[in-house]
């Protein structure tokens, strides 16, 4: 297949818009990541979105939306507590499962009875969704399991010949996809961490949130790790997507954590010794406390040194266990496949 390479002009949305409609596949900026869409209703162009990223099917999709009053075509159920999230937080990087309407195919939402819905802030992405006239569902527009696409360049290396055409924009501003809440229980839960705080969350809507228990440091381990003894099938966390090793980079890769000079002074030791022995070594080191930099690197920086061909990333964690710190060490964890020392 051809891919079709286009621009944020209105004449080139609408050209995409057309593809949507028709049931074909546009990759798209997001202010979070890019995405890979198609029209959340059509259940054979949704198949072909799994196809193109080699995704397992049991894992599903963000639907967008343009404006905040479509999401009455996707849930029925709209409760105090999510429509004050909505009027806190969209346009944003906050993503929100619902209880679905039973028009949404299966193949949209991994079969879940939930969808998760959001209302990005950027603007390409939502004159495409206007102009497709239908809500668009798109994970990030990479291969599955391998970092996310922040820039359009990284869209192209992924899915050039996958997919129908890709909308070239702005690099994303903040990197790291949403954070996904689940509003369907009785306390709302974080299942991915992002920009957007639990803190946040809590004090917009006036009470405890909570983190999946797959997130939080005790079951870290669990997640990847085969030693720890976990049968797959026991595994069974709300959001399909945290069981799949995530946004791994081709090279091999070490997460250093302890205090700041001695992790410095450890990666140091580390790429002098590795580079003794023939590897070709690339570093992540974040400025402390520059999380918000973090977030809108790190994936492009997993790209780039994958783009060098280096054998082994050395990373340094970032100091917060919560907040914005924690949705990028969430990123950095699976990246290395929980593979850290600490010093
Ligand atoms: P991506 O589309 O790559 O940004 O990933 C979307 C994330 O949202 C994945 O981790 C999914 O597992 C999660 N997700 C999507 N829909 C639901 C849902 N209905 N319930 C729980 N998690 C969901
Ligand atoms: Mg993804």
């Amino acid at each position: 297949m051809k891919t079709l390479y286009l621009t944020t002009s209105k004449e080139d949305i609408e050209q995409a818009a057309k593809i949507i409609r028709e049931g074909g596949l546009v990759a798209f900026p997001t202010e979070t990541v890019y995405g890979l869409g198609a029209n959340a209703f059509d259940e054979e162009a949704v198949a072909k979105v799994y196809e193109a990223k080699g995704r397992p099917s049991d894992n599903p999709m963000i639907v967008h939306i343009a404006r905040a009053s479509d999401i009455g075509q996707l849930t029925r159920l709209l409760n105090p507590d999510i429509v004050e999230l909505i009027d806190n937080f969209w346009p944003g990087p906050l993503t929100l499962v619902v209880k679905k309407r039973p028009e949404i195919p299966d193949r949209t939402t991994g079969g879940l009875d939930t969808v998760a819905v959001r209302l990005p802030e950027s603007q390409a992405a939502r004159d495409l969704i206007n102009a497709a006239c239908c809500p668009i569902a798109a994970p990030s527009a990479n291969l599955s399991g391998s970092p996310s696409p922040t820039r359009a360049g990284d869209v192209a290396a992924d899915m050039d010949g996958r997919i129908d055409a890709i909308i070239q924009g702005e690099d994303c501003r903040i990197g790291i996809e949403s954070t996904v809440v689940d509003m369907t229980g009785d306390v709302p839960t974080i299942l991915r961490p992002g920009i957007i705080t639990a803190e946040a969350i809590g004090a917009a809507i006036g009470k405890a949130v909570k983190y999946d228990e797959f997130l939080t440091e005790g079951s870290r381990h669990v997640q990847l790790d085969p030693a720890a003894g976990v049968d797959e099938d026991d595994f069974a966390p709300k959001s399909p997507g945290m069981k799949y090793r995530h946004y791994a980079p081709k090279a091999d890769m070490l997460i250093v954590e302890g205090e700041r000079q001695k992790v410095k002074a450890e990666i140091e030791r580390l790429k002098n010794l590795n580079r003794q022995y023939g590897n070709k070594v690339g570093v992540i080191l974040f400025e402390e406390r520059a999380f918000i930099e973090a977030a809108h690197d790190f994936f492009a920086q997993l790209r780039d040194l994958d783009g060098e061909g280096v054998d082994l990333i050395l990373a340094g964690a970032l100091s917060e266990t919560d907040g914005v710190g924690f949705a990028v060490m969430n990123r950095m964890l699976k990246s290395a496949g929980y593979n850290i020392v600490r010093v």
